[in-house]
C-alpha cells in the first residue's frame, strides 16, 4: 500500500518554464519518488553499516573461541581438518549474518516495496526468493573462500596474484552461466515470441553481431511492478532480456529505444571491460588482504602454509570493506557506460520523442527520484539520474521522427 498521500509541497509548475530534464511527474508523484529514494538510501547505508559492524565484531571477538571449539572435533593441522574447520567457520559466520541482517532485508525487500506499491510478491513468495538467493550466495561463497585459502596455503607469498587470476576465471565463468543457470532460478525466461517486435528490433541489431535469437522475455511482473531490461552473458550466452513489464506497458518505439540502449552496452563491450577492470580491483584487494593478514597473525614467520583458519572473518571483513570503498569508482564507470549507451540509443533509433517518453515512463513506474542528492549518486548510483538522462536527449541534435 502506498504511503498516505501527502499534498504536493511545491506549487504547480508553469507550463512555459519547464526545466530541462523535466520528468513530467505530478507534485505528488515526485514527492513519493523522493520519499522512496530516501528510504532506499537509509536502508543501503544501514545495510552496509550492519555488514561492517557484524564482520568487525566477529573478526575481533569470535574467531579464536570458535576455532578452539572446532579443534575439539578436527584437531590436526592437516589440510583435511583445516579445510573442514574453514567450512564450519564460514557456515557459522554466514548463519550469524543472516540472523543479524534478516530484519533489514525483510523491511527493505518486502515491507518497503509493498508500501510504495512496487512489489507483486506475497510474504511466502518473497521468503522463498530470499532463501534461494542466500543459499546460492552460500554455495558460491563456500567454493570461493575454500578456493582462496587453498591458494594461500599452497602457493605462498604471491598467492594474491594467483587469487586474482582465479577470480578472473570465476568472473568469466559466472558471466557465461548467469543468464542460463542463475537468472532462470528467479525468473521465467522465454524466447521473445512477438513476430512484429522481433522484426523491428532485429533491424536495430543488424550489423552489431547480436543475434535476434538472443532476445528474451523475462517474467519480472511476478516479482515487481518495475520495468527493466538488461544485457547479460558472454560469448554464446550473450543475450538481451526485456522485462514483461516493459514489453506489456511500453509502445514499440519506446521498446526500440530501450533495446537500442542494451545494444549499446554490447557494441561498446561494457561487460567485457567491467570484467577486465575486475583484474585490477581484485589484484589490489588481495594484495591489501595479504598485507593486513600477515600483520594480524602473531609472530608471523612467512609460512603461508600455516595461515590459521581463524583469520577467515578478518579476510571477509577486509574484502567487504575494500569492495565498499571501490564501489563509488565502479559506479562512476558504470554511469559513464550508461551515458554512452543512451547516446547510442538516440543515434541508432533517431527517436528523441520515444526516448523521452520511455525514460519518463520508467521514472514514474520505478519511482525513480529524478534529482537525487549528488552525494547519493556519487556513492551508490550505477545509473545517471533520470533528469540528466532526459536533459542529455533534449539537448542532443538527434532527429525526432
Ligand atoms: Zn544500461
Amino acid at each position: 500500500m502506498p504511503d498516505e498521500a501527502q499534498p504536493p509541497k511545491q506549487p504547480e509548475q508553469t507550463r512555459e518554464a519547464k526545466p530541462l530534464g523535466s520528468v513530467g511527474m505530478t507534485g505528488q508523484q515526485l514527492a513519493e519518488a523522493k520519499r522512496y529514494g530516501r528510504y532506499d538510501l537509509v536502508c543501503t547505508l544501514a545495510d552496509k553499516g550492519l555488514d561492517l559492524a557484524y564482520l568487525a565484531a566477529v573478526a575481533w571477538l569470535l574467531p579464536a573461541p570458535i576455532n578452539l571449539w572446532l579443534k575439539r572435533y578436527l584437531p590436526t593441522d592437516n589440510s583435511f581438518d583445516m579445510s573442514l574447520r574453514l567450512v564450519a567457520m564460514f557456515l557459522i559466520v554466514i548463519a550469524g549474518h543472516v540472523c543479524v541482517s534478516f530484519p533489514l532485508s525483510f523491511y527493505s525487500g518486502h515491507v518497503l516495496e509493498h508500501r510504495f506499491g512496487l512489489s507483486n510478491l506475497t510474504f511466502g513468495g518473497w521468503l522463498w526468493r530470499y532463501a534461494k538467493r542466500n543459499l546460492l550466495a552460500l554455495a558460491f561463497g563456500l567454493v570461493i573462500f575454500l578456493g582462496l585459502y587453498w591458494i594461500i596455503w599452497t602457493t605462498g607469498r604471491y598467492w594474491w596474484l594467483i587469487a586474482a587470476g582465479a577470480f578472473f576465471c570465476v568472473s568469466v565463468l559466472l558471466g557465461q552461466l548467469a543468464p542460463v543457470l542463475i537468472l532462470p532460478l528467479f525468473y521465467k525466461i522465454e524466447k521473445l515470441d512477438a513476430p512484429e517486435l522481433s522484426q523491428r528490433i532485429g533491424r536495430l541489431a543488424e550489423g552489431t553481431g547480436l543475434s535476434i535469437g538472443g532476445v528474451y522475455r523475462i517474467g519480472m511482473s511476478e516479482e515487481t511492478a518495475k520495468a527493466n531490461a538488461m544485457l547479460a552473458g558472454l560469448g554464446r550466452t550473450r543475450r538481451v532480456l526485456l522485462g514483461d513489464t516493459l514489453l506489456d506497458g511500453f509502445t514499440p518505439e519506446e521498446i526500440d529505444v530501450i533495446f537500442a540502449h542494451e545494444i549499446g552496452h554490447h557494441v561498446f563491450h561494457h561487460i567485457r571491460k567491467m570484467i577486465a577492470a575486475g583484474i585490477i580491483y581484485s589484484t589490489a584487494g588481495f594484495w591489501v588482504c595479504d598485507r593486513l593478514l600477515t600483520n594480524a597473525v602473531p609472530d608471523w614467520d612467512g609460512k603461508y602454509r600455516d595461515v590459521p583458519v581463524w583469520t577467515l572473518p578478518l579476510v571477509m571483513l577486509i574484502l567487504t570493506l575494500f569492495a565498499m570503498l571501490l564501489e563509488p569508482l565502479q559506479n562512476a564507470i558504470s554511469r559513464r557506460y550508461e551515458r554512452q549507451s543512451d547516446r547510442y540509443a538516440l543515434k541508432r533509433t533517431g527517436r528523441k520523442d520515444a526516448y523521452l517518453s520511455a525514460f519518463r515512463k520508467l521514472a514514474k513506474l520505478n519511482k525513480d527520484d529524478p534529482h537525487p542528492h549528488w552525494l547519493d549518486v556519487l556513492l551508490f548510483h550505477s545509473h545517471p539520474p533520470i533528469a540528466q538522462r532526459l536533459a542529455m536527449a533534449e539537448e542532443s541534435p538527434a532527429a525526432s521522427a
